[in-house]
């Protein structure tokens, strides 16, 4: 049987990765890893955390048809590599993708049983504390997160391909919550 396609997106801060960490355990999924050309920051590593390319190297992937979506953000391009994901499919594994509102669109459109889902923060409180706790950024840069953060949900709802939205208020609950999604989707108990 093909494995199912997840998708995971959420605002800066809001603990994607984390969650998207924990589920991958939870359920047997492998996380789709991705190419990016934005730097790498000192803890990241290549083929670990992303494949670190050029723009010039990315533009050939575009180019080659290798990505099944990418899109701009920020600055930089983010892509999914193809042929990875195709291939665990295939096998029946299932594959979680992290990525932003742009992305998760082009997904829906090419997998439309796809499990797409959007983590929210608890609340604005919470979300900046996120972000301070991060400790890396000065005020201004927390506060223009923060109002990116904000912009990024309201793109998420105005993009009208979300069917699950998840409140990250605590990792095991979001991660459980998302455990029953992905089971009622592929059991096929999943009324719209
Ligand atoms: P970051 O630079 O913080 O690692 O990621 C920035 C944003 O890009 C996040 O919202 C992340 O989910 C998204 N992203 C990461 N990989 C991909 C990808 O392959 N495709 C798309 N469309 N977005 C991605």
């Amino acid at each position: 049987m093909q494995g199912k396609l997840i998708v995971i997106s959420g605002p800066s801060g809001v603990g994607k990765s984390t969650v998207t960490k924990k589920l991958a355990e939870r359920i047997g999924a492998v996380i789709s890893i991705s190419a990016t050309t934005r730097e790498p920051s000192p803890k990241e590593k290549h083929g670990r955390d992303y494949y670190f390319l050029t723009r010039e190297e990315f533009e050939k992937l575009i180019a080659d048809g290798k990505l099944l979506e990418y899109a701009e953000y920020m600055g930089n391009y983010y892509g999914t590599l193809a042929d990875t994901v195709k291939e665990h499919l295939s096998a029946g594994r299932d594959v979680i993708l992290e990525i932003e509102v742009q992305g998760a669109k082009e997904v829906e459109k090419k997998f439309p049983d796809a499990i797409i889902i959007y983590l929210l923060p608890p609340d604005d409180n919470e979300l900046i504390a996120r972000l301070t706790g991060r400790a890396r950024d000065d005020e201004a840069t927390i506060r223009r997160r923060f109002e990116n953060a904000k912009a990024e949900v309201a793109q998420a709802k105005a993009a009208g391909i979300y069917k699950y939205w998840v409140v990250n208020d605590n990792l095991d609950n979001a991660v459980d919550k998302i455990v029953r999604i992905v089971h009622k989707e592929k059991t096929g108990d999943n009324e719209k």
